[in-house]
């Protein structure tokens, strides 16, 4: 059996054992819990996350260094970060649009008395930004910065590019790490229904029917924006764009979204995304090495989505009308605000806080979605990683037409 077949009966699985223990026996979930599946869960995510730092460093240096000539460099930059911000965008819209059709916050009652949300974690974007090189690399390693460790490995790279022969053994002592960690990945991967059966049954145990229920035209509003938006912005784009079949490019990225969706952290998930890219999908190393982390870091349409929806639903809970002003605001600071969310679990929530405090509306109205965030996370984080995979199969196949058209054109 195939690992994305496991994976799949894993995800079943462990939702109708989060279900069935959270509606018939309560109480045998909580030990079930705290002792088997919390466990389970957090070894898998930190077999993971512990390969993350380092497989960032090496495969963007790499990356930077196999696609050779600096203008490729710049061009392949180019290309990516516009597929990143364009399809960002379309994603708030989708989200914003739906929220206006479904009217989530109009439809149900909810008490927003006594809300209460501090709204003092969400770091200024500018701040995100401004801190991009690291004063210390050491301490970007040791904190994880994502977006430092990229700058860093991008230099580094280019460096390598630019020394060639003579730094030839350190590229080597690179591709040879490379090499172990994605050997460790696949070992790692193994696991991975264990890990996503017992991270599932928590997430569905714990939330629950109660808070689904209540906030369930929310829920289903952010979850029709997300297939709508994973099936025609990236199907359409892999097959007009790279004209590859894009069923084939969901089934091939299959694992991937199942390990996205049962970990809710982009990060965690790349080295399975980039390791899947590259053999189901056929993307380039040096490609996938520098679209896949660089996307995990700031390319978040699904989170997008979801902060989209929010703020509409807020808005229609507190009856504030919305101006249109106010709208391209919104789709502005959400493409930020997904930009500034790390790739790990609930953070997109937390950014959401931003949005709602550019058009002057109650950051308390967090309080009412936060209760189903968790089970959401799990999807957005899936068209997330999904998002830099099509992204990166468009950038390899637009750049193996050129270089067969200047092939072409040399004979
Ligand atoms: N969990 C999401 C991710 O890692 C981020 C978020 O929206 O909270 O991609």
């Amino acid at each position: 059996m195939n690992l994305s077949l496991k994976i799949i009966i894993a995800l079943v699985l462990g939702a109708i054992t989060g279900i069935l223990l959270n509606l018939f026996a309560p109480g045998l979930f909580t030990p079930l819990n705290a002792y088997i599946f919390v466990p389970i869960g957090k070894i898998f995510i930190n077999l993971i996350t512990m390969l993350v730092v380092p497989i960032v460093f090496i495969s963007i240096a790499l990356g930077t260094a196999g696609l050779g000539d600096p203008k490729k460099l710049g061009r392949i930059g180019l290309k990516t970060i516009s597929y990143f911000l364009v399809t960002t965008s379309i994603a708030i819209v989708i989200g914003l649009s739906l929220a206006f059709i479904f009217q989530p916050g109009n439809v149900g009652t909810y008490n927003t008395e006594g809300l209460e949300y501090s709204s003092n974690e969400a770091p200024p974007i500018s701040d995100t930004l401004l801190n991009i090189i690291p004063k210390n690399p050491f301490q970007a390693f040791a904190e994880g910065n994502m977006l430092q460790i990229i700058v860093l490995a991008v230099l580094f790279g280019f460096a390598l590019t630019i020394l060639g022969t003579k730094v030839a053994r350190v590229k080597e002592v690179l591709e040879q790490g490379n090499d172990i960690m994605m050997f460790l990945v696949n070992l790692v991967m193994k696991l991975a229904p264990y890990g996503t059966f017992a991270l599932i049954a928590t997430a569905i145990g714990t939330q629950g029917f109660d808070a689904m229920k209540a906030m369930s035209l929310y829920m289903i509003v952010v979850i029709l924006a997300l297939i709508i938006h994973t099936i025609f912005t990236y199907g359409s784009s892999v097959l007009l764009i790279a004209k590859r079949n894009p069923i084939a490019f969901f089934k091939g990225f299959a694992p991937a979204m199942g390990v996205a969706f049962s970990t809710s952290s982009s990060n965690a998930t790349l080295p399975v995304s980039m390791s899947v890219a590259q053999k189901n999908l056929n993307v380039p190393k040096s490609i996938s090495s520098f679209v896949q982390p660089l996307g995990a870091t700031i390319n978040m349409d699904g989170t997008a989505i979801m902060q989209g929806v929010a703020t509409i639903f807020i808005a229609q809970v507190y009856n504030v009308d919305l101006s249109v002003t106010s709208l391209l605001i919104i789709v502005l600071t959400a493409v930020l605000a997904s930009i500034g969310t790390a790739g790990v679990p609930g953070v997109g929530l937390i950014m959401l806080a931003m949005v709602l405090t550019s058009v002057n509306l109650p950051v308390e109205g967090i309080a009412l979605i936060i209760g189903i965030d968790r089970l959401l996370d799990m999807a957005r984080t899936a068209v997330n990683i999904t998002g830099d995979a099509a992204c990166a199969v468009i950038v390899a196949e637009t750049e193996e037409r050129a270089a067969n058209k200047a092939e072409l054109a040399v004979k």
